[in-house]
């Protein structure tokens, strides 16, 4: 019998003896009003068991990792012909990354860096009735909890400093990769990164990708293969230009975002959120990426 708390807690002990060189994101100067020092993991078992240390029950910007869910969704309401309008190749590249948008006519190279979930974002936006009311309940039901909200500061503060954003919308219109307006569109994805959650929360929204495409209230939304095809995803691009040294030191598919948290899964068997609001140079939660590797170092458990 894996002893899962005692596993968290010498995590933690081993982290808190190291330095935290990792620093808050600035470029969004809500994020930066966040205490650095905050740290938490949240283990969820698919056999029901879960485990926590530090601030697991305190929220905090979920950012990037929303853009797993909407791409979820997105797959939910239209199927394949998703990748109609992206690719599904790792950009090796900042998650904010002009360039290649430019050299490939308009095809962002995957839907979890910024042009493509601002694609993602652009089909709710067309195919969702009221788009942001109708995500937000969407990830509560996935959640199986109705308190999660957006935070209005956020969204606005993006808003205010998102010049990049709206430069990627700009060039994705003027390719024909946008239906809508590029205002709309961007105040969907500004609402989706804003939304928050802790990291029992956050563990709970990814249950169904450990879970087969069934959410905790044993729902099914997504298809074996879409689960697959997600998972892939995360494995590949869920870390900006980072990808390939979390699948080297942890091993599981997985998302984060600049808002300090992570989430990674194993499928049949668990997912996992942290949050250390420290970011690494790549972008990546400084303390939450060693938090991950210490975990399937000491378990033993990951896909490889
Ligand atoms: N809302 C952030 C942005 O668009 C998300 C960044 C992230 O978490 O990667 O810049």
């Amino acid at each position: 019998m894996m002893e899962y708390q005692a596993i968290l807690d010498t995590i933690q002990s081993n982290l808190q003896k190291i330095e935290n060189t990792g620093t808050v994101a600035a470029y969004i100067p809500e994020l930066a009003k966040v205490n650095k020092d905050n740290f938490a993991i949240y283990l969820n078992r698919v056999n029901g068991d879960n485990y926590g240390v530090g601030h697991w029950d305190v929220s905090f910007s979920i950012q990037s990792i929303s853009k797993v869910l909407t791409l979820s969704k997105a797959l939910q309401l239209i199927g394949t012909d998703v990748w109609e309008r992206m690719d599904v190749e790792p950009s090796g590249d900042p998650f904010n990354h002009l360039s290649l948008l430019e050299l490939e006519n308009g095809i962002p190279r995957n839907p979890l860096i910024n042009s493509g979930a601002i694609v993602i974002a652009d089909i709710l936006v067309s195919e969702l009735k009221n788009p942001k009311e109708d995500f937000l309940q969407y990830v509560r039901d996935l959640t199986n909890d109705q308190t999660i909200t957006y935070n209005e500061n956020v969204a606005l503060s993006e808003k205010e400093t998102g010049f990049t954003n709206y430069a990627t919308a700009n060039l994705l219109k003027s390719f024909g990769n946008l239906a809508n307006d590029v205002d709309t569109v961007l105040d969907f994805y500004f609402h989706q990164c804003a939304i928050e959650m802790n990291c029992q929360q956050l563990s709970n929204a990814f249950y169904l990708f450990a879970n087969r495409g069934k959410c905790m209230r044993n729902v099914a939304h997504l298809t074996l293969s879409q689960v697959k095809r997600i998972n892939a995803i995360m494995l590949t691009c869920g870390f900006y230009d980072e990808a390939g040294e979390f699948a080297f030191e942890v091993g599981l598919p997985g998302k984060s975002g600049v808002g300090g948290g992570i989430v990674a899964l194993l499928p049949n068997n668990f997912t996992i959120a942290t949050w250390a609001p420290g970011l690494n140079p790549k972008g990546n939660s400084f303390l939450g990426m060693q938090a991950l590797e210490q975990f399937t170092t000491a378990t033993g458990e990951s896909i490889f």
